[in-house]
């Protein structure tokens, strides 16, 4: 498939607004969501004006390059003779804009002088004199107050922890919960906020009639609002209606007019004026065919692609030379699956396996073995005989020895299909909780499981798409809680996208004055805040403070003490809603300008040859387009930037006004700075035609390349600069391919040893190899500059080290080991796509209050903290999630329950400062078996395997791996010896929330991370401890216990997907098909007795061994099963957060050890136990806890 038919194939593109339908995931959580009428639960919905978009259109032009403030450019002009020669005519230079940019050899891409450049900078390039520029020392003033902070100043940085430096601009906003002495009994308003659901519609009435709500269908930050949001909002009424409405705040709201749309001097397209709803381009994928004029075209021959070249895989280095390293096995099993094998012939990780070697013999596993006292123990303790069939839900069927037939008393001493099944447990809560909404009215109310389809209902508590907890009830006592060891955490996700059915949060203005909050905690206002003295004071909830109600926000109490304009208002009545923010809640009390994308593009050889740079030029011409617009605007306000390197950095002019993109090189990567700043960060639409001219031109440029050396810490300097200079937050997208070897500051060595495995010294693996990169990173959190990165490596190139920024400044990282364009680029542009187009709060700080007797102790996540109690990301986007780890520091009471409330203050994609805050109640108790009761394994196993995956930092694996074993079996033992009925010591009795604990826990012991097998790579152990820091619990759910489906039980004629069935081998039957997915792979399973039919209906070849495992798509072929079978697979893609590659296994072919790998139930080659041995070793663990 050619790079131009995938740059403008249509289904990303081919919806009115991608970015938001995009991602509806079909069946969030597993299946086809049930066709509920999305009105029955628009609870907000309705033709009210105060529910408008506060006419976001007249403050939210794009801002159209604003000149660089307070950035006068001090430069040498002896180049700046050049500029105009390639300032249009048209344009008139801004007033308050830089001179030319002048302090880099000015150099017209694509002219014919150019040419001379065009085989590669660094070679073969003009003189190093006229071409790289050395920074001139005069330039050094030239960004005031910007200037790149030294970095070998703050070397003391402590890596991924709190860091007692750095005060933070907005800690006096988010101010430290001041913990009561009295626990409030603010119990949650009672009676009508809670009742039957019937009590809630009437608000979409109320909002209109009292006109007190300023807030809005939450929709700039997350695309479109479902059409049930939209009728009746003539887009007309906007700008009127809202400040009408609120005569306590006249005028729109203050952000809305900090940003006239002249202040930059620019005046704005005549496409702006009419901004609204109705003027969205409703094109369906064709790119803006008004505004594309035909770029001046130079480098005109983008004829054959890369892919289609025949020697691009045997140009030097030779991928066999990159294999033969200090580490030639194949990638990993776990993410990569197979290397090509055109490319790796030699699968010396993979032969050393026999088929069968595993998951067939049950029996003591080698690890347990020797502890496991055998079959004699088990189930055959002196004593009272065990009831034979219980019907205890928590007892686990354990069938004794003699009923067993005897010649399976040797291998089985459990029967596989009495232990606990996920499969069925999952099966039984679709069964049970899929049909009716989930109502977040009542307190503790333990949600559906996270592989269930169910609508949540916003009644006041947090839906569990934003907050999962391990318990739902929270022991009173801190005794209790260490007793149970059963770890209270909640898994926050605090911009998750929700399903088209559900509503998004509303945004709620209370104009200057901002957002009510508790006097002394700072708590912001919500439902569980309780109303007192006639509705003139309110007692918080969290700190039972009694604060003043504003004047203006006044108002009567009914008979049962709630304000009369409960469900008018969000913050009253929701669990999750938006506050606008003031000035107040800004960095420097000014309002951010919108953020800025920066696109970053290694042009190495590796990455020319490859045709990855050809590939990303091509996408990024179309996908401009698909920029995160926040909500109504016509076109994003986010500005781009473009930069190429290798060992230099080259800085490209694309100015609106130049005919011609300028590079600017900037050689002095030690000392990095940014050449140019007018023209660096445009307006996509306005400089189109030279963006494209440049898209065309990059892989031209460097077609003949020959460098090798790479810098990456420069790169990440000169994107921080580059916003620093602008004044605003972004992102960088770095495409990177190997380890920066070149001199330049955060030079790499290759450290790789995998014979640390199993020694002390292993977890210096995961650590990163030196702090240069956490302090960059420090100072990119500072400013809000997020940094994605896209790995295409070759070999090693220390993940660990490397993705160090991405990972404190909340960024997201991809990796595609040996990158093929025939394999691997729609994977690669699938991930591309979603993350250039998704949501994402910039320059953000989130702070989670409890309630008196518990706190947040610890966090988990891709963040920085620089105290104890702030996350601060410089980035975070819809898939992210923070966990967050509480203790007691009193006792709680029953009556009062627990309270969160998570506040995130963020940056949207439109440049609006908002607080996001969401609110979740919990019950407490102070008997045991009601915290059993109310458990999440789902979340629990989140918990576990971020607390397991931060532990191998600093701990040895096996440590890490023992001290996970013993705290489940404590929980375990726990429950025995408190809540369960006295039964035989040899009968293993597992709490029914929590009946999946074991072959879940054996899952994440068994993983890449903390077990590796002989074929995992360091870097791949990194890159997974990293991706799964960031995982929701559906996330982890699939990725440790994978999803397997069996296709030839696949109905064509029903969407149901089949019945998943359990990861063993002894399920999967020689006539049959699998599919099994984890959330970064699916593989096709075929087995050696499959019809003939089948195989052609899905393959198209006639035979089991013509089928093709390089293949990494389907054949598109026109018959029910082939169809059923690719939608099935782009159901599940859709889903997932990354695009799973695709890999098809033959059965008893070599790469069937990359999927047996996923059979978790089983015995791994890496030594991990199967499921049913692992079981036997718990409930050891736990008879020696009760004994
Ligand atoms: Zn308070």
């Amino acid at each position: 498939m050619s790079v131009n038919q995938q740059a403008h194939t249509g289904p990303p593109y081919g919806q009115p607004q991608p970015a938001y339908q995009r991602y509806q995931q079909p069946g969030y959580g597993g299946q086809q969501m049930p066709g509920v009428p999305h009105s029955q639960y628009g609870v907000y919905n309705g033709p009210m004006p105060g529910y408008q978009q506060p006419a976001p259109p007249q403050g939210y032009f794009p801002s159209l390059g604003l000149p660089s403030k307070g950035s006068p450019v001090s430069l040498n002009s002896d180049t700046s003779s050049l500029a105009p020669n390639f300032i249009g005519p048209l344009r008139t230079p801004p007033t308050s804009g830089a001179p030319p940019p002048t302090s880099g050899a000015l150099l017209p891409v694509g002219q014919p002088a150019y040419n001379q450049f065009g085989q590669g900078d660094v070679q073969n390039g003009i003189p190093a004199s006229a071409v790289q520029m050395q920074r001139p020392s005069v330039s050094q003033p030239f960004i005031p107050g910007s200037t790149p902070t030294s970095i070998s100043q703050l070397s003391s940085f402590q890596q991924y922890g709190p860091s007692p430096t750095g005060a933070q601009q907005l800690t006096n906003h988010m101010a430290g919960m001041t913990i009561g002495s009295v626990p409030t009994s603010a119990a949650p308003p009672a009676g009508v906020g809670y009742g039957p659901s019937t009590s809630v519609p009437p608000a979409s009435g109320s909002f209109t009639a009292t006109g007190s709500g300023l807030y809005t269908p939450y929709s700039s930050s997350q695309g479109p609002r479902p059409a049930s949001m939209t009728h009746g909002l003539p887009p007309t009424s906007l700008s009127q209606g809202v400040p009408l409405a609120q005569p306590a705040f006249s005028g729109p709201p203050l952000s809305m007019q900090r940003l006239p749309s002249q202040g930059s001097g620019y005046a704005p397209p005549p496409s702006s004026t009419g901004i609204g709803p109705s003027n969205y381009p409703s094109t369906t994928g064709a790119p803006r065919p008004s505004t594309m004029q035909s770029p001046p075209l130079s480098g005109q021959a983008l004829a054959g692609l890369p892919a289609s070249q025949p020697n691009h895989l045997a140009s030097p280095p030779p991928p066999q030379q990159a294999m033969s390293g200090p580490h030639p096995g194949p990638p990993m099993t776990g993410l990569q699956g197979p290397p090509p094998p055109s490319t790796h012939p030699s699968q010396p990780g993979y032969q050393i396996q026999q088929n069968g070697s595993f998951g067939q013999v049950r029996g003591p596993q080698p690890n347990y073995g020797g502890a496991y006292p055998g079959t004699s123990n088990y189930g055959s303790q002196p004593g009272p005989p065990p009831p034979p069939k219980r019907l205890d839900p928590d007892s686990i069927p354990s069938p004794q020895l003699n009923e067993l037939p005897p010649q399976q008393k040797p291998r089985h001493r459990i029967d596989p299909d009495a232990i606990p099944s996920p499969i069925q447990v999952i099966e039984d809560d679709r069964n049970n909780r899929g049909s009716e909404p989930f109502v977040t009215g009542v307190r503790g109310q333990v949600p559906p499981l996270v592989t269930t389809n169910f609508l949540v209902k916003d009644q006041g508590n947090a839906s569990p798409r934003y907050i999962r907890c391990t318990s739902y009830n929270i022991p009173c006592t801190s005794d209790m809680a260490k007793q149970s060891q059963v770890p209270l955490a909640a898994v926050i996700k605090p911009l998750a996208m929700l399903p088209t059915e559900e509503t998004p949060p509303y945004l709620v203005d209370h104009g200057e004055s901002g957002p009510i909050r508790c006097n002394r905690c700072k708590a912001y206002m919500c439902p569980f805040m309780q109303f007192i003295e006639g509705g003139r004071r309110f007692q918080c909830c969290f700190c039972s403070c009694v604060t003043e109600v504003p004047p203006h926000y006044f108002q009567h109490l009914d008979h049962t003490g709630k304000r009369v304009d409960f469900y008018d208002r969000p913050e009253l009545s929701l669990g999750s809603y938006e506050f606008l923010a003031t000035v107040d809640y800004c960095k420097n009390n000014k309002f951010p300008d919108p953020p800025a994308f920066i696109f970053m593009i290694d042009v190495s050889y590796n990455a020319v040859k490859s045709g990855l740079v050809r590939l990303i030029c091509e996408e990024l011409k179309s996908l401009l387009d698909y920029l995160p617009r926040g909500g109504n605007l016509e076109e994003s306000a986010i500005r781009v930037g473009f930069v190429t390197y290798n060992k230099v950095l080259h800085f490209y002019n694309v100015k609106s006004s130049l005919a011609q993109p300028q590079m600017m090189v900037v050689s002095d990567v030690a000392d990095m700075f940014v050449p140019l700043l007018d023209g660096f960060l445009v307006n996509v639409n306005e400089s189109r035609a030279v963006i494209t001219s440049l898209l065309d031109q990059i892989p031209e440029m460097f077609a003949d390349t020959r460098e090798t050396e790479m810098v990456f810490a420069p790169v990440i300097q000169a994107g921080l600069d580059a916003l620093k200079a602008a004044e605003c937050a972004g992102k960088l997208f770095i495409f990177h391919t190997s380890l920066p070897i070149a001199e330049a500051p955060g030079k790499l060595k290759n450290r790789d040893d995998k014979k640390l495995i199993n020694t002390d010294k292993e977890k210096t693996l995961f650590q990163p190899q030196t702090n240069f990169y956490s302090n960059l990173a420090k100072d990119c959190v500072a400013q809000g500059c997020c940094v994605d990165l896209f790995l295409f490596p070759n070999q090693y190139l220390d993940v660990a080290t490397l993705g160090v920024v991405t990972y404190q400044t909340g960024g997201s990282i991809y990796k595609y080991s040996y990158f093929q364009l025939e394999t691997d680029q729609e994977r690669f542009l699938n991930d591309l796509r979603r993350d250039v187009q998704k949501e994402v709060g910039f320059d953000a700080v989130m702070r989670v209050r409890t309630s008196t007797g518990i706190r947040a102790t610890d966090f988990f996540g891709a963040f920085y903290m620089s105290n104890t109690t702030d996350v601060e990301l410089a980035g975070l986007d819809c898939d992210k999630t923070i966990t967050v780890e509480f203790k007691h520091d009193d006792k709680l009471s029953e009556d009062s329950g627990a309270l969160l409330q998570c506040a995130l203050l963020y940056t949207s994609s439109a440049g609006q400062r908002r607080l996001r805050i969401h609110n979740l109640s919990l019950n407490c108790c102070t008997q045991l078996a009601d915290l059993y009761r109310n458990c999440e394994t789902d979340t629990l196993i989140n918990y576990l395997a971020k607390y397991a995956y931060r532990g191998v930092l600093n701990n040895p694996v096996k440590t890490v791996r023992d001290a996970l074993i013993n705290q489940c079996a404590q929980i375990l033992a726990c429950y025995r010896k408190n809540c369960a009925s006295p039964s035989s010591a040899g009968q293993l009795i597992l709490p029914e929330c929590m009946k999946l604990l074991p072959v879940y826990l054996n899952c994440v012991l068994k993983s890449d991370v903390l077990q590796p097998g002989p074929e995992v790579s360091t870097d791949d152990r990194a890159y997974i401890r990293q991706l799964v820091t960031s995982m929701d619990v559906a996330e982890t759910n699939v990725f440790f216990y994978p999803r397997l489906l069996p296709l030839t039980k696949v109905d064509v004629d029903n969407d149901a997907l089949p019945a998943a069935i359990r990861n063993s081998e002894e399920r999967l039957s020689k006539g049959d098909m699998y599919l099994l997915e984890n959330g970064l792979n699916i593989f096709v399973w075929v087995g050696v007795n499959v019809q003939q039919g089948l195989i052609q209906n899905l393959f198209g070849v006639s035979s089991f061994s013509q089928i093709s495992n390089t293949m990494s798509t389907l054949p598109i072929l026109e018959n029910p099963f082939s169809k059923k079978v690719r939608s099935i697979m782009d159901m599940l893609q859709a889903q997932r957060s990354r695009y799973m590659k695709l890999i098809i296994v033959k059965q008893e072919d070599k790469f069937e050890m990359l999927f047996k790998h996923f059979l978790v139930e089983d015995k791994s080659m890496s030594g991990g136990a199967s499921y049913v041995d692992f079981l036997c070793h718990m409930h050891k663990e736990i008879r020696q806890l009760l004994s």
